[in-house]
């Protein structure tokens, strides 16, 4: 009778005008997700309070021109260390999107995170999917009109939260709370943070789906990573086709019956018995709605689920396999990379130029010398008083401010003019050095003798 009665209340599509109304489902990926999600949102929106000796522990400050970094401090100059961070994370994504599918997108991309925040407070406010779909087309008035307000009130304030959390990776946040609560805050601050929450309200509450639809290029790739043993949610047609409700089931009937509750639950409004779609972002809300609905029926679990092509085929799933080994030499290649370079990250940066308007002058008859200018920068806050020398001191003469105090001169390019006697070279590399008492640096650069 239980059964029956599930089955009879098979729910249509919530889909009106075009737009379509989530139903949240439970299950134990829903868990997962959870689990996965709510300390990714602890960590946003708490790593950013976070100070070691008074400074935060991540910052990018583009006004200061130096980044944090858990409490170490690096230069602009080791920008190229963080582009290697964002290649190793994409080639993370590459590695597991031939593993296990689109998963980073179900459960720990940011889009689907605050998507879900979203349909939660849309839930709470609003109704259910189905309450929402029938009053579609109900003028709003009264109550509804009021859970609408309160709504998109939330919304505004979750996008504003985000907002401004996201700001203080880039500026120290408690200034931006400072300066808001005082109504004091520099223009471009109040602009970037009002479009920043209009993004975030858009994104997460408006546009959700189309995203991952329209704008993520994620989507497009995968669809060439994707291979035979892909793991990603899968529809097992040979078990549950063909498909056919309670009423007209027969002998020859597979496991789906049709209740559609796969394409109620489904984010971005695709039905999963379709086939693998580019629009599928692996959340597995499928999996967990027709979980329940195998379980209600008797049936195993699992008519959709994580599967590779091959097993669904009959085959085996073969885990270790060239394009997995490939994408996980390179990202070995890439992490090492970016471990080795952030080991070797100077509390000093130092920038050299040669002197553009001549290559070369000279002193007198014999001695060559060239023009350069210095820059040293303490990407910390430490008053520095740096020692300047030249590897090759005994065959070239260094003039130019012997000591760098960094107090009085951070950031401020110096000249320095560096000659040598009857020089049997056209060109050679020139090695600076500076020390302080626990940091040093080396900067190499070109000198030249002739035009030659
Ligand atoms: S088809 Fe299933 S796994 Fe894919 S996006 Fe929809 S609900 Fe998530
Ligand atoms: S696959 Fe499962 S949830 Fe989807 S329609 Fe068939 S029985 Fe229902």
């Amino acid at each position: 009778m239980e059964k029956t009665a599930f089955i009879q209340e098979r729910t249509p599509t919530f889909v009106r005008d075009g737009k379509f109304h989530v139903k949240l489902t439970e299950g134990r990926f829903q868990n997962l997700r959870r689990l996965a999600s709510w300390p990714l949102l602890a960590v946003f929106f708490g790593l950013v309070w976070i100070q070691l000796d008074g400074q935060p522990l991540l910052l990018f400050s583009f006004e200061q021109r130096r980044i944090i970094l858990f409490g170490n401090a690096l230069s602009w100059q080791d920008l190229p260390l963080l582009a290697g961070l964002l290649i190793t994370g994409a080639f993370l994504l590459f590695f597991m999107a031939v593993a296990v599918g689109r998963v980073w997108c179900g459960f720990a991309c940011p889009q689907s995170i605050w998507t879900w925040l979203f349909l939660r407070v849309e839930q709470i406010t609003e109704g259910s999917a189905k309450e929402r779909a029938k009053h579609e087309r109900d003028s709003i008035a009264g109550r509804r009109l009021l859970r609408r307000v309160a709504k998109h009130l939330l919304w505004m304030l979750l996008a504003l939260f985000t907002a401004l959390t996201f700001t203080g990776y880039f500026m120290p946040i408690r200034d931006i709370v400072a300066g808001a609560s005082s109504l004091q805050l520099p223009t471009y601050t109040t602009v970037w943070l009002a479009a920043m929450t209009g993004l975030t309200y858009l994104n997460a509450g408006l546009v959700r789906e189309k995203i991952c639809l329209h704008a993520c290029p994620y989507s497009r790739f995968q669809t060439v990573m994707f291979d035979r043993d892909t793991l990603t949610v899968s529809y097992d047609a040979r078990r549950g086709e063909p498909r056919a409700n309670r009423r007209n089931a027969d002998a020859d009937s597979g496991d789906c019956v049709d209740c559609g509750l796969c394409v109620q639950v489904c984010p971005t409004g695709i039905d999963i018995r379709d086939g693998l779609q580019a629009a599928c972002i692996d959340c597995a809300a499928c999996v967990d709605a027709c979980d329940q609905v195998m379980e209600k029926l008797d049936r195993p679990k699992g008519l959709v689920r994580f599967a590779s092509e091959a097993r669904l085929e009959g085959s085996t799933t073969r885990v270790v396999r060239p394009q997995l080994i490939g994408y996980g030499v390179v990202l070995a290649c890439a992490m090492s990379a970016v471990v080795y370079g952030f080991a070797n990250t100077s509390s000093l940066s130092v920038a050299i130029q040669r002197d553009r308007g001549a290559l070369f002058t000279h002193l007198d008859e014999h001695t060559v010398c060239n023009n350069y200018r210095v820059k040293v920068e303490g990407v910390d806050d430490r008053s520095l008083l740096i020692q300047v020398s030249l590897s090759e001191n005994g065959r070239f003469k260094l003039f130019g401010p012997a000591q760098i105090d960094l107090t009085t001169s951070n950031a401020t390019w110096l000249p320095y003019r560096v000659c040598v006697r009857n020089p049997d070279f056209p060109r050679t590399s020139l090695t600076f050095n500076f020390e302080s008492s626990d940091i040093s640096t080396t900067k190499t650069t070109t000198f030249l003798a002739t035009s030659i």
